[in-house]
């Protein structure tokens, strides 16, 4: 069993989205939310692309001037590579068996990247390994599953601003599309937990998503606290401090 963008999956038959089979030609809902943040004459770089669907898909629509696919690991490597072939694509985009931004050369030009389905911690510590390659990158579009506090905080610590956010659900699953570009800003604790964006336009989904996340977070309070002396306080208090914010926004 393996992880894909935060859905637990037995096997790597083709995505299935309320009965559509995903691909480069129907990407998910998602994906084409991510897809509508590279801007016209692009050149994307998608790290951990899997299958490629998406530099295959603005490639296709005639969106990128050029593409990388990043994959580290070998599989999905191949698929993206297959996919590419599939649809004439090499050439114009190039698949890279690469860990995180280590696909992307010099002479790629590369203006966007892209960094979708994977968790925050992994997004901070490919951007951190690689942060000389940002040089000349004028966007990037992220899809974190998990861990956008954490993800936020090191695009203001590294000189990147917010300049556009999302949220959707699909398949049972809240996403969060974090935009950044070159620039400076400074936000508070509250801003970086809930996206400044986000809670700055508290759309119904937003609303929607932090009721039950207040939910959520309360039931594990009440398992902390039947486990008291196993969690360590400062992790309680740090939920704590969540359901107060969460409190607050909501009221
Ligand atoms: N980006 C696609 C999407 O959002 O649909 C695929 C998401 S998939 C869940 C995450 C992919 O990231 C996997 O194929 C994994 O191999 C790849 N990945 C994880 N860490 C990586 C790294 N350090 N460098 C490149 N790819 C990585």
């Amino acid at each position: 069993m393996f992880e894909i963008c935060g859905v637990r999956r037995q096997n790597r038959a083709p995505l299935q989205s309320q009965g559509a089979t995903l691909n480069e030609q129907t990407l998910s809902r998602r994906l084409e939310r991510v897809a509508a943040h590279v801007p016209q004459g692009a050149r994307l770089a998608d790290i951990g692309s899997d299958h490629g669907y998406l530099p295959v898909a603005l490639m296709l629509r005639g969106v990128l001037e050029a593409a990388v696919a990043g994959e580290v690991a070998p599989t999905p490597f191949a698929s993206a590579r297959r996919n590419v072939r599939r649809n004439g694509l090499e050439g114009r985009v190039g698949v890279r068996l690469a860990d995180g931004l280590a696909a992307i050369e010099p002479q790629d030009r590369i203006s966007v990247i892209s960094l979708c389905g994977m968790g925050g911690d992994t997004m901070c510590g490919i951007l951190e390994a690689g942060k000389q390659r940002l040089a000349g990158v004028t966007r990037l579009v992220l899809q974190p599953n998990g861990g956008e506090r954490e993800l936020r905080q090191w695009l203001t610590d590294n000189g990147l601003r917010i300049v556009s956010e999302e949220l959707l659900r699909e398949n049972r699953f809240d996403y969060e599309i974090i935009v950044a570009e070159p620039g400076t800003a400074a936000y508070s604790a509250e801003q970086l937990y809930f996206g400044p964006l986000l809670l700055q336009e508290k759309s119904e989904a937003f609303l929607v998503k932090w009721r039950r996340m207040l939910r959520q977070k309360q039931q594990t309070l009440a398992n902390f606290e039947r486990a008291r002396d196993a969690v360590p306080q400062a992790k309680i208090d740090d939920f704590n401090q969540q359901v107060r914010w969460i409190n607050a926004v909501l009221a």
